[in-house]
């Protein structure tokens, strides 16, 4: 069974000097497990102090929140990957609903930004999920498909690079969620989607994310469609990233 995988969406909150205190607060009570995997989607500019602060760690990785595709020019305000991966990143997000949905990006773009981050050798989260006016309208899978969809022509090996973050758009920052059993089953579409792709069954790892707490995390990672959470406000608190990050499956 794969580790089950705990990251942390910090948004734009812990700038270097926060990142560092949240970092010994965090590393000086976790203790690493076999069976997890904990992840930091820092903002650009923490990168390399969160990248050195768990270099001597186990199970630990440091991701950017997105990327450009390009591999530079004049892209102001823009990290490209080579960049992100200099600063320490493994990882990057690609198309989180904040960036779809307050900044336009496009699911061209986000095809092109998969395709830049495994040439760059970052592991490419792909978020997808619907919104709460989509699911009214009975269109969540015909959302998630179409935005798995950017992954057509991806090599198996490559596809096998790409954990997939289910995340409702209506979950997120609001409190509400999707049950355990209700993200399950977008989690098994997602599967036979990525499936149908060529992706290896046993390397598909699909992440739910949206609301997700201490509270809620046990029922969540005990379905064993889900591979593990994506978590924005409850990741940036040291105490609870620690319960979170500590917890059982219910
Ligand atoms: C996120 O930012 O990816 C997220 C899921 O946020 P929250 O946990 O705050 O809903």
């Amino acid at each position: 069974m794969n580790p089950l995988i705990f990251a942390g969406n910090w948004k734009m909150h812990l700038g270097p000097v926060e990142a560092a205190a949240f970092l010994d607060r965090f590393l000086d009570s976790y203790v690493p497990r076999d069976d997890r995997e904990v992840w930091f989607y820092t903002p650009a500019v923490s990168l390399s102090t969160v990248a050195a602060r768990i270099a001597e760690r186990v199970g630990l990785r440091v991701g950017a929140q997105h990327v450009h595709w390009e591999a530079k020019g004049a892209f102001t305000g823009e990290t490209s990957v080579s960049m992100a991966a200099e600063a320490g990143a493994t990882s990057t997000l690609i198309g989180h609903s904040e960036r779809r949905h307050v900044f336009g990006e496009t699911d061209e773009a986000t095809g092109a930004k998969v395709r830049a981050a495994l040439a760059g050798g970052l592991l490419p989260m792909l978020c997808v999920g619907e919104t709460l006016a989509q699911r009214d309208a009975g269109q969540t899978l015909d959302v998630v498909r179409r935005q798995l969809a950017v992954l057509e022509g991806l090599a198996p090996a490559q596809l096998a690079q790409v954990p997939i973050a289910y995340e409702p758009v209506w979950a997120i920052g609001t409190g509400k969620n999707a049950t355990p059993a209700d993200a399950a089953a977008v989690h098994t579409v997602v599967r036979e989607t990525m499936a149908g792709m060529g992706a290896p069954r046993v390397s598909v790892r699909v992440l739910y994310g949206g609301s997700v707490k201490p509270a809620n995390v046990g029922a969540l990672v005990a379905e064993s469609e889900i591979d593990g959470v994506l978590v924005g406000g409850a990741s940036i608190d040291a105490d609870s990233w620690l319960a979170i990050t500590g917890s059982d499956r219910d």
